[in-house]
């Protein structure tokens, strides 16, 4: 586990200090964006998520907000890993990512996860679970919310 550790405070500190995709998103509002706010009150970690679809594919995603490295990190790595991908993908990955943290039972799977898994040590400290889970949910939110405002019509 140390090698994962290792890994683990490099992307941290990598991504907490030159965070990804941390901009808005300008087009958004023209329909094809959602969006969602989060605020961690435990650690005041606060939150918008952007997130574009083209058809079934998430083709953009960016995050505006504060908060501490855990939560920087675990927002830029979310949109650095997810772009691009299909809407299934990313709720395997979304159901896999929550699972690791909120599961005592679950062991990161890597291979599912990428490096995203460096975030199951975090599950040992309680206190910082939702500064990683804060941008995961409002993904979950958003992807629940667009299945439910998708037409029912298909071409
Ligand atoms: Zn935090």
């Amino acid at each position: 586990m140390s090698e994962l550790r290792d890994l683990y405070q490099q992307l941290v500190l990598d991504h907490g200090k030159s965070p990804r995709n941390k901009r808005p998103m300008h087009d958004c509002g023209s329909g094809c964006c959602h969006h969602r706010e989060g605020y961690n009150p435990l650690c005041g970690d606060k939150l918008t998520l952007h997130v574009r679809a083209d058809g079934d594919t998430i083709d953009d995603l960016s995050f505006e907000g504060e908060g501490c490295a855990i939560f920087t990190a675990s927002a830029s790595m979310l949109t650095e890993v997810l772009k691009g991908r299909s809407k299934s993908e990313i709720k395997a990955i979304l159901d896999e990512f929550l699972q690791m943290l909120t599961d005592g039972e679950k062991t990161p799977d890597p291979d599912g996860l990428g490096k995203l898994a460096v975030f199951g040590g975090v599950k040992d400290f309680p206190a910082r679970v939702k500064c990683a889970t804060l941008p995961w949910r409002a993904l979950e939110a958003i992807m629940e919310a667009s299945d439910a405002a998708a037409p029912a019509t298909t071409e």
